[in-house]
């Protein structure tokens, strides 16, 4: 292999944008000449895609993948007094949205996979809980199998965090159609990505796609009126457009995210714990989180050759400043604090080359010698 020293970035979102620049400069202006900037055709247009992407009756594009947790939850009747179990490793959004909505977090830890525990979400159902989030944390999907059949059992909603997992599949099927409801991130950072912010539900629910509709834009339901209050939160035409350019490349970037992951679970599972499918799973590694005790060192060692590389996330939801009010303390969830430890995020984003994964995995070995 030639030794190249030019540096690796964690993520590099502006080179994905050469590669597609007709077809995006196209789909761009079109929507400036037509000047229908607010739910324009081109919203419709992803909506119908994704729905069919993810198997589910509807999609609703509204502004960012919070707002996709908030709003559903809300139509739900989820709010004050009602507890929703979600994990304390997470995108703090995955709480927040609860909190939003008027209802109150309840953490149940993660598995060493990183997702929800269904035997922590048992002891975690009291008569106030409402629902149990689950977050398919790096794009793996969470256990739906074990959380359909509590969610069933007490009567609960199942929500899915799918912000991470945009084309995972559970059982052979997309994610987003597990629950009551789905919310999608498509943040620059996310699998599908637009170039701000935006996001999207999947429901097969008849009465919260009517309530969707209404509550994306103020709860308006004809121009005049509105049944009730709610936000401004519509997925934008151009953010439509550029997403429906997009939506043709996903499958051929999670292909090339998941051979990055084959390079690395090759090379690096004698040294680190590495993440892989399990059976049932069909992840789409929008992170590639691996583990060991080492992790500063490592991370060290990795800047000074020019390796990119993120925690994800160092603080978790539980211990934030922001859920104080919940009464958590350190220790109360041992395997997530754990995580925050020993976690290190490596470059896994569909535009590396095999070239550039395998000199992370050069630098990673060379560590471990
Ligand atoms: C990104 C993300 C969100 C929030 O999405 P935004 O579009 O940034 O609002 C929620 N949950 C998880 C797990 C995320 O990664």
């Amino acid at each position: 292999m030639a030794t190249n020293t030019q540096s690796i970035p964690y993520v590099d979102i502006g080179s994905q944008f050469e590669p597609m620049r007709e077809e995006l400069m196209a789909a761009i202006e079109e929507v400036m000449a037509s000047g229908w900037f607010i739910l324009g055709p081109q919203v419709n247009e992803f909506e119908e895609k994704f729905a069919a992407l993810s198997g589910t009756k509807y999609a609703i594009g509204v502004a960012n993948g919070t707002d996709a947790l908030i709003l559903p939850m809300k139509g739900l009747g989820i709010g004050e007094g009602d507890e929703v179990i979600v994990p304390p490793n997470s995108y703090l959004a995955s709480a927040s949205s609860v909190a939003l909505a008027g209802a109150t977090p309840v953490f149940a830890d993660v598995a060493n996979n990183y997702n929800i525990d269904p035997e922590e979400v048992k002891k975690k159902i009291t008569s106030r809980t409402k629902a149990i989030m689950a977050v398919h944390l790096t794009g793996r999907p969470a256990d739906m199998d074990a959380l359909k059949a509590i969610a069933d059992e007490h009567g609960l909603h199942l929500i899915e965090d799918s912000a991470q997992a945009v084309g995972a599949k559970y059982n052979g099927k997309p994610v987003g159609g597990f629950g009551t409801f789905a919310g999608f991130s498509l943040h620059p950072l996310k699998n599908l990505n637009a170039a701000g912010d935006a996001g999207v539900i999947t429901t097969n629910d008849d009465n919260l796609y009517e309530y969707m509709l209404k509550a994306r834009t103020h709860g308006h339901k004809n121009r005049n009126e509105v049944s009730f209050w709610s936000l401004n939160s519509r997925l934008d035409t151009l953010q439509a457009a550029i997403l429906n350019v997009k939506l043709k490349y996903l499958d051929e970037w999670t292909a090339l995210r998941r051979r990055n992951a084959a390079i690395y679970q090759a090379r690096l599972a004698d040294k680190v714990w590495v993440p892989t499918d399990a059976e049932k799973e069909f992840a789409v590694y929008h992170t590639f989180i691996i583990q060991t005790d080492r992790r500063d060192a490592l991370q060290q060692h990795l800047t000074d050759h020019g390796v990119g590389s993120a925690i994800h996330y160092p603080v978790p939801i539980h211990l934030q400043e922001a859920a104080q009010y919940l009464g958590y303390k350190p220790g109360d969830m041992p395997m997530t604090e754990k995580q925050c430890e020993t976690i290190l995020s490596l470059p896994i984003f569909h535009n590396l080359t095999e070239e550039q994964v395998h000199r992370v995995c050069d630098v990673v070995e060379a560590f471990f010698q």
